[in-house]
């Protein structure tokens, strides 16, 4: 893959270098914006555009159920890398 993001010298901000905007989460950023990743929770229909959104979806609708993933411990598939 390509370089996708650069340091600026002065500010020490990450930059992309496809869209030349500040960056403050690259990674989320790029998967967005770029790669057109999707990301479906596991936990109902909807699909996500970005890592971010989905944890937040996640943590705001489905703390309970998230609970019940956790407890069940590390024979759970691990959904997040
Ligand atoms: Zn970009
Ligand atoms: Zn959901």
């Amino acid at each position: 893959m390509k370089k996708l993001l650069r340091t600026d010298k002065a500010t020490k901000k990450k930059i992309c270098t496809i869209c030349n905007v500040v960056v403050t989460q690259p990674l989320n950023h790029i998967e967005s914006k770029h790669l057109n990743m999707k990301f479906p929770c596991s936990y109902c229909d909807k699909v996500f555009k970005g890592r971010l959104l989905l944890n937040t979806h996640v943590f705001r609708q489905h703390r309970d159920q998230n609970k019940l993933t956790k407890a069940l411990g590390d024979s759970a598939p691990a959904k997040y890398d």
